[in-house]
């Protein structure tokens, strides 16, 4: 093992890895510094142990950040036909779920023995239970953790953000970068549960219940399915909402997204003796109709309901306004929105333009992904951007 490095990079998650097999792979020295006693913990449990490791659609539309142009040039430059490309040369069988979510056929754990295969054959130093408390710069970066201190002219953080704390997540890198004089835009949780108080606590009667809706936060909807939890409201659909939406702010849910405002109206030309209830659960889950029937006052025949209720209702099962709470927290949050700040890195090489030296990739960064590999696309691209340019 060197006794000096050209760079540390602080964390062996998805970002640090690729960016530590990068840079070893182009002659740099190398070394990566893990609190956990094993890297790649968060591959291990993503996609339900099965990795959604990329989306073949990946792009910039599908990132939330402070400045949605930043990370243009790190995904243009590793796309997801790169990472694709890198499974495949390993032969690691995949499918497509659905909407370009591509996952391992196998384990998530082939995942991380290949970036370990990258990491050794660029002779990188990877060593785990390795928590860094402090960074000193001087005449380069001074690390330091329960163990020693290690120096290096360059040093990345890797260190990711803090969803699911219960894995060890935390604020370091925040920490970090403010201790460099970097800005951090204000992290919060994100592709997370949303919670229902007041009145609209009748919904976790029916707990468990999921149903295809178009759920929309900020002008942003996402057509996927919902679900009702005993807390509030979960499922694909308002997560990803989830990510898109601020406290006080409300939620539209569209319960029948194949359906128009007018599908009631139309419904009562064509067989007025219908009951109302038995129209809703046509088109919705039994239980989800009857307590919507019961918050819209609906009962009764088609044709003895006035036209302006049911054209009402309609409009407000198209856009169905809830009034979350809060969210679940960092507790349950698959990742952080906000991070480092864009504006003090470079999009081409993820160095801070203050700081030489000083790089920051992956969770840690202001860019955020949907649900559905586009969050470990970045991780793979931005960690490629630095390790490339190490
Ligand atoms: P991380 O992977 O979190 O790595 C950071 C590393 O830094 C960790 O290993 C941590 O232990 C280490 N570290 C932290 N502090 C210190 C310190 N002080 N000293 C040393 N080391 C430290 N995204 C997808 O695209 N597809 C999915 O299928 C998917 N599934 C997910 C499932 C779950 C349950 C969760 C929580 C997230 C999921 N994500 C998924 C999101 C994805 O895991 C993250 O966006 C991604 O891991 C971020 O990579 P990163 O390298 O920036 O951070």
């Amino acid at each position: 093992m060197p006794t000096s490095y050209d760079a540390i990079i602080l964390g062996a998650g998805a970002a640090g890895l690729m960016c530590a097999a990068r840079a070893g792979q182009r002659g740099k020295r190398v070394l990566v510094l893990e609190r956990a006693e094993k890297p790649g913990k968060k591959i291990l449990i993503s996609g339900g142990g099965r990795c959604n490791f990329t989306n073949i659609g990946a792009g910039p539309t599908n990132y939330l950040s402070a400045n949605p142009h930043f990370a243009k040039s790190a995904l243009a430059r590793y796309t997801a036909r790169d990472f694709l490309d890198l499974v495949e040369s390993y032969g690691i069988a995949w499918h497509e779920k659905t909407l370009g979510q591509l996952f391992c056929d196998s384990s998530a754990k082939q995942i991380v023995e290949m970036l370990l295969e990258e990491c050794a054959k660029g002779d990188v130093t990877v060593r785990c239970s390795e928590e860094v408390t402090s960074v000193a710069h001087g005449d380069g970066f001074a690390v330091t953790t329960q163990t020693g201190t290690y120096t290096a002219p360059a040093l990345v953080i890797a260190t990711g953000g803090p969803s699911i704390p219960k894995m060890g997540a935390t604020g370091f890198a925040y920490d970090l970068a403010r201790q460099f004089g970097l800005k951090v835009v204000e992290p919060r949780p994100a592709l997370v549960p949303l919670t229902l108080g007041g009145e609209e606590v009748l919904f976790r009667d029916i707990s468990g219940v999921s149903a295809p809706v178009v759920a929309t936060a900020n002008k942003t909807g996402f057509a996927e399915a919902a679900l009702f939890t005993h807390r509030g409201l979960s499922g694909p659909a308002i997560l990803q909402a989830s990510s898109y939406w601020r406290p006080g702010e409300p939620l539209f849910v569209d319960f029948i997204p194949e359906r128009t405002a007018e599908w009631l109206m139309d419904a009562k030309r064509g067989n007025p003796r219908s009951g109302v209830r038995t129209q809703l659960r046509e088109a919705l889950p039994a239980r989800l109709a009857d307590i919507l029937a019961d918050k819209l006052g609906l009962d009764g025949d088609l044709g003895n309901l006035p036209d302006k209720a049911l054209r009402s209702a309609g409009e407000r099962l198209k856009r169905w306004t809830f009034h979350p709470n809060g969210t679940e927290g960092f507790a349950k949050a698959e990742v952080t929105v906000g991070g480092i700040s864009t504006a003090e890195l470079s999009s081409k090489t993820m160095q801070a333009k203050r700081f030489p030296g000083l790089y920051a990739i992956g969770e840690a960064v202001d860019v955020t992904g949907w649900l559905g590999g586009y969050n470990f696309q970045w991780a793979w691209a931005s960690g490629v951007a630095a390790g490339d340019a190490l």
